[in-house]
């Protein structure tokens, strides 16, 4: 049994069995459904529609809301106000909505300052975004740091408008409250731990990043139940002042901080991108690529750049922690990236599912792997008389495992952990542990 933080026990199980028991389809299709119901919430870096999200995301996974107050000084940055938001329109002479945020959160500068005004076009029109490249589309905008106030709406609506007086009107606070964020951990049988962090401030935006969101509540909803050595830590915080706060205030956690991945982009129809740390070659780094090498995917590897989501925190230089990237289609490549047309639409249940179960693998990898020595390392021990030759189910797959055997032997020098041996001998490294194990069983192997 194992108590997690919130005091509950679990029972015991494997999570080489969990992986091969769990329907990555079914579980798509749970991440999806907690897509749909965040979707509508107004999130921002900070305010109500974070926290009724978080709240929400508590059905999946028992997380804790921390709050962290406005004007915290946070490393070179200060908790910003917080922001809330009611209402917002662009109403004609006639009473119209031509821009209504009922309709879409996205129609409102995020952080925008209240407004009740009546103005011309030409006044109004420095207020207003749109992508004319992109005419049915409402681009999402920001304004966190600069107090400002505009709509984002499509390029269609935007030709509509004719000279005249419109009466605009925001009704949002913007005053001294608290920054939200979610953290989850679960105890392993060490202190060592493994951080998983998403970015849960963008309004109504799917793949960017509610699919980080959900499937990070998933994979700790998961992990919840399984025996592990390592401690999971995760975190749901508004990009880049969340992952800033975060790590101002828990310094002192960092030292144990083993492995870490950032999630986002985790639900479109693309391959799968990881992005390296700024070490790039850390154990996540091996671990995410020899899974994606062996997934049947498409995949992409990229070197780390300090530009995209909090790994640029987590990888700055006074932190640099071994976090990597794990995404699909990475942000800016694709068309609907920022804009209204990230939608239900572009996140699917299998690719959810799929990003799950590659998540789940890495972290077995992680979990799994540590050098061994062999000890029996003059010449090849007999393994027939072991029982461990020729014996075990078909002829393709005994060779398959007896091979694995002797790279195992062969490198189990206590210089090489067995994801060195996986990718060296090209070998699965689900395959490679298992060998570990049957040869570790046999008294031909021990950890080092
Ligand atoms: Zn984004």
């Amino acid at each position: 049994m194992r108590v997690t933080t919130n005091g509950r026990s679990t029972a015991d199980a494997f999570l080489a069995d969990l992986l091969k028991e769990i329907d990555f389809r079914e579980e798509g299709k749970t991440a999806y459904g907690i897509i749909q119901r965040l979707y509508p919430l107004c999130r921002s870096i900070t305010g109500n529609g974070v926290r009724r999200s978080l709240r929400l995301l508590r059905e999946t996974v028992p997380l804790a809301l921390r709050e962290v107050m406005s004007d915290t000084p946070v490393f070179d940055w200060t908790v910003p106000d917080e922001w809330n938001i009611r209402d917002a329109y662009i109403m004609n002479q006639t009473g119209e909505r031509l821009v209504d945020f009922r309709k879409s959160n996205l129609h409102v500068l995020n952080y925008s300052v209240p407004v009740n005004r009546t103005m011309s076009l030409e006044e109004l029109r420095p207020h207003l975004f749109t992508i004319p490249d992109a005419p049915d589309w409402i681009p999402y905008r920001t304004s966190y740091y600069q107090k400002n106030w505009g709509f984002c709406l499509t390029q269609r609506q935007l030709d509509q408008f004719e000279e005249g007086e419109y009466h605009v009107y925001i009704d949002s606070t913007l005053h001294p409250g608290h920054l939200t964020y979610g953290e989850f951990r679960i105890q392993g049988e060490t202190d060592e731990e493994v951080l998983i962090s998403c970015h849960s401030c963008h309004p109504s935006l799917c793949n960017d990043n509610l699919s980080g969101m959900a499937i990070a509540a998933r994979l700790a909803a998961l992990l919840e139940n399984v025996s592990l050595r390592y401690s999971y830590r995760f975190l749901w915080v508004p990009g880049t002042i969340g992952s800033i706060t975060w790590l101002a205030l828990n310094e002192a956690i960092l030292p144990r901080i083993k492995h870490g991945l950032v999630l986002s982009c985790v639900g479109d129809r693309g391959g799968f991108t990881y992005k390296r740390s700024r070490r790039g070659d850390a154990e996540v780094d091996r671990a995410v690529e020899h899974m994606l090498t062996h997934s049947g995917h498409e995949t992409n590897v990229l070197d780390f750049a300090p530009y995209g989501y909090d790994e640029r925190q987590y990888c700055s230089p006074g932190i640099d922690l071994p976090v990597g990237c794990f995404m699909r289609t990475p942000n800016g490549c694709y068309p609907e990236y920022h804009t209204s047309a990230d939608d239900l639409s572009l996140v699917t249940p299998s690719a959810l599912g799929e990003s799950l179960a590659g998540l789940l693998r890495v972290v077995r990898i992680l979990e799994e792997n540590q050098s061994y020595v062999n000890l029996n390392p003059k010449c090849e021990p007999q393994l027939g008389r072991r029982g461990l030759y020729r014996q075990i189910g078909g002829l393709k797959e005994a060779m398959g495992v007896e091979t694995a055997m002797l790279w195992v032997l062969n490198l189990s020098d206590g210089e090489h952990d067995l994801l060195d041996i996986a990718v060296r001998s090209g070998i699965s490294f689900p395959s490679v542990s298992e060998a570990a194990k049957l040869l570790q069983e046999a008294g031909l192997l021990t950890a080092v």
